[in-house]
């Protein structure tokens, strides 16, 4: 299987390795056995209870982080597989590009980046590498979970240049200008086109979006009426399936035929090719690219930022600091196991220090925990922390 692979695809055989010595699987290729680390890993599992952009308990029905991210995973296999490009890698990334997002999704992140301005700030990305690579605790032999270099390669998406020079071999490609492999790319896009299309579903599920005003987006309309001319009597339900699915296929098509033609084009003859070629391999054709952006454009301004959906981002921007200076200021009031994790390796006179390990802390929690934990420290009940429910606020 695995010599079946292209040239330029990332061969399991070849790959730059881990960063600890590791006995080697007897069933599984290296990246398979990554895939199953992200699988069993304690970040993983929390995903389930972290908010995409509804919160996560608003309803059930909605995608959490990780639904998201097994979405992901499944149209980054389609398209590595028939590319002919490492599918276990690509579903390794997908489902690991995640990992280090904070509850309540970017209003989440924003809030700790401001609490952590002082401190190095924070980023969802360098920290899912943070969990890979320091955080999990799990493995007797190594800290983190030890994947290989292709896996955090396409897990590291974005990283200033700052932040590189402290990453070694992993950083360079930010320094260099340099792309990560096919794989990469792949799940990178993929996670766009999973988002675009589900963030679609919630919204108009939620009734914040409305399926004859998102026709003003040229992809949804051309779908809508195919649909339409199909089946003119379809329930709501169905119809937005419908369109959805048919939207997916269409750019996840579009995607292998394109990206095929680069790459025909580019002809890299092995991975590192195409991490030096200067430029992506992995593209939508120009039509259907001004499409899908064109909807992303439509999303943010009439979901991610709809005055509920704001509100709600305004209530958890407000948990988050409230935590992290809550336990800046008492350590006492983080769990046992931190507190002596703190003791026994960090001088507490070292603010910087403290303040990395109480975001650890806050972005490894779900929603529901940091709920929890803002009625144990202030003892109110989160109805009275906020003078009313956030449900309440959103009628
Ligand atoms: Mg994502």
């Amino acid at each position: 299987m695995v010599n079946d692979l292209a040239v330029y695809a990332a061969h399991a055989d070849n790959s730059k390795g881990r960063v600890y010595l590791d006995d080697e699987a007897v069933y599984r290729s290296q990246y398979q056995r990554d895939r199953d680390r992200i699988i069993h890993s304690s970040a993983f599992r929390r995903l389930e209870y972290k908010t995409q952009v509804f919160l996560n308990h608003e309803g059930d029905m909605f995608r959490t982080r990780l639904t998201h991210s097994i979405e992901v995973a499944q149209i980054g296999r389609t398209i590595a597989r028939a590319m002919n490009v490492n599918e276990d890698l690509t579903e390794a990334i997908c489902l690991a590009h995640d990992l280090g997002h904070t509850p309540f999704g970017h209003a989440g992140q924003d809030a700790l980046n401001i609490c952590m301005r002082e401190y190095g700030g924070f980023e969802h990305n360098l920290q899912s590498i943070r969990i890979v690579d320091k955080l999990e605790a799990r493995y007797a032999s190594f800290p983190g979970l030890n994947l290989t270099f292709e896996t955090r390669e396409g897990i590291l998406k974005h990283c200033s240049r700052s932040n590189a020079a402290t990453l070694g071999e992993l950083g360079k490609r930010f320094i260099n200008n340099d792309k990560p492999g096919i794989e990469a790319q792949i799940a990178n896009i993929a996670d766009e086109i999973a988002y675009n299309n589900h963030d679609i579903d919630d919204g108009l599920r939620a009734g914040l979006l409305d399926s004859e005003a998102l026709r003003d987006c040229e992809l949804f309309d051309v779908h809508y009426k195919i649909v339409r001319d199909k089946w003119p009597n379809l329930v709501a339900d169905q119809l937005r399936h419908e369109i959805i699915r048919r939207m997916i296929n269409n750019v996840v098509d579009d995607l292998i035929q394109t990206s095929a033609e680069m790459i025909n084009s580019v002809k890299p003859d092995a991975i590192d090719a195409v991490r030096t070629c200067g430029q992506s391999l992995i593209k939508m054709s120009q039509p259907i690219e001004t499409m899908h952006q064109a909807l992303k454009k439509y999303l943010r301004l009439n979901l991610y930022q709809h005055e509920r959906v704001k509100t709600t981002a305004d209530r958890a921007k407000e948990i988050i600091s409230y935590l992290f200076q809550a336990y800046m200021k008492n350590p006492g009031l983080l769990t046992n196991k931190l507190q002596s994790a703190m003791d026994n390796n960090i001088d507490l006179k070292d603010e910087t220090a403290k303040a990395r390990m109480i975001a650890d802390y806050i972005a490894g929690m779900t929603d529901r925990f940091a709920f929890t934990e803002i009625e144990r420290i202030t003892g109110k009940s989160q109805e009275k922390y906020f003078k009313g429910s956030i449900e309440n606020r959103l009628k």
